[in-house]
């Protein structure tokens, strides 16, 4: 239950409003100097690609470049729309036409790498031989790569029925084809893998890699070698698929319910600015309004914060919040653009300026490629604490 990264909590009075405090950041986030692929390994829905999007997006929401090459995606290119019996292995152009899509992945892979500025690739694929894993392993040793393992078993069969009728009958596999057909042949194409699938075993022991067994009821981690690994071991740990809804607001005082008070969420510490309107800012800090206007997302007020060391100290919260169920969050405004940017996906340029609002309450659902948002209004009268890039805001 307490996790190492567990926020600190307070119980708070029904009814009390949360005040802020001064605080500096608790740690930073260490994108060393290295490059990892993580190499996804598991039979057809087992969930690769989604985890394969969420470390994506959870790396990239903390400034470390990383991507998704997705060898279903290339092995499109030269096969749209195969049927089952294209995965079976005794079918040679099948196979010759796979071994084309992986290359072609690995290849685009590693000239990200060496374009710069890459920290983790994900290549998404079954993998689900030690064969094809030796492979990408020599690939990647040649070019100083670090391997990273991530394998999904899951042998609860309804779970996979429901995950091909979430995902797989609306893959561009089965485009136009009836949903029904698409699933019979998904299964298929399934016992077409099972048939050489190799599970990662005591011959790969030398190798870094974490099992996720039944969508993380056991945990099985072997050589994790350094931070960012372990950083995304952690982050996998923490990852489950009930179905929930997150609510964030800004105003709490109504509710007649329990609340815990979590320190992190105090609002950006605008150092020696705090109290002050923004024509006040612009007044006697007319530089750093520039500055700020410039680049929200890094500007650092004199004695406070920026975005930027919000997003570190709020990390703890994400990771609390993907493994809570339905949690409403009640927090200031410039918290809220960070957590919401975090579900949603919005680049760092535009998450600062983002509109939250008083009064309103925001539902997000996590769905399995994407999260789903519904805004629901209260209908009371409330100032707007907005401000546009460029403006004032002296009506405030
Ligand atoms: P794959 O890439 O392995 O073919 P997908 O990512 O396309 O599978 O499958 C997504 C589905 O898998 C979603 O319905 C999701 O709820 C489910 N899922 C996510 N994580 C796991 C897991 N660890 N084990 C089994 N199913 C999972
Ligand atoms: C695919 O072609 O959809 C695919 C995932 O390929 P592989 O099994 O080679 O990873």
């Amino acid at each position: 239950e307490d996790g190492y990264f567990k926020p600190q909590m307070r119980k708070v009075p029904t009814g009390e409003l949360m005040q802020p405090s001064r605080k500096t950041n608790g740690y930073g986030v260490q994108a060393e100097d290295t490059r990892i692929c993580v190499v996804m390994v598991g039979l057809p829905a087992r969930g690769k690609s989604l985890i394969a999007q969420k470390v994506v997006r959870y790396l990239g929401w903390l400034s470390i470049p990383a991507k998704t090459f997705n060898v279903g995606q290339y092995r499109r290119s030269n096969t749209p729309t195969p049927t089952a019996e294209f995965f079976d292995t005794s079918n040679a152009e099948g196979e010759r036409l796979r071994r084309v899509a992986a290359e072609a992945a690995v290849d685009d892979m590693i000239r990200w790498f060496a374009a710069g500025s890459g920290i983790i690739a994900i290549l998404d694929a079954t993998n689900s031989t030690k064969d094809r894993r030796r492979w990408i392993q020599e690939r990647c040793d040649a070019e100083g790569i670090e391997t990273l393992y991530v394998e999904s078993k899951c042998d609860d069969e309804d779970l996979i029925m429901s995950n091909i009728l979430e995902v797989k009958t609306t893959s561009p596999d089965y485009k136009g084809q009836d949903p029904e057909k698409a699933a019979q042949d998904f299964r298929n194409r399934i016992k077409n893998y099972e048939k050489v699938y190799e599970t990662i075993d005591e011959d790969e022991s030398h190798m870094t890699y974490v099992k996720l067994i039944n969508v993380g009821k056991q945990v099985i981690i072997n050589r994790i070698q350094d931070y960012l690994q372990s950083r995304v071991v952690y982050y996998l740990m923490n990852l489950h698929i009930k179905p929930r809804s997150i609510w964030l607001s800004r105003t709490a005082r109504f509710l007649e319910y329990e609340k815990l008070e979590w320190k992190a969420l105090d609002e950006l510490d605008s150092g020696v600015c705090d109290g002050l309107t923004y024509a006040e800012i612009a007044e006697q800090y007319p530089e750093d309004f520039k500055q700020r206007d410039d680049d929200k997302y890094n500007y650092r007020y004199l004695g406070g914060e920026s975005y930027r060391d919000v997003v570190i100290r709020l990390e703890p919260i994400i990771m609390e919040l993907e493994r809570s169920e339905n949690i409403l969050i009640v927090t200031h405004q410039a918290i809220l653009r960070c957590i919401y940017a975090y579900f949603m996906n919005v680049p760092q340029e535009r998450s600062p300026w983002m509109e939250v609002p008083l009064h309103t309450l925001i539902k997000l659902t996590p769905k399995a490629y994407s999260t789903i948002e519904e805004r629901l209004k209260a209908d009371i009268p409330a100032v707007s604490t907005f401000r546009e890039k460029g403006s004032l805001a002296k009506h405030q």
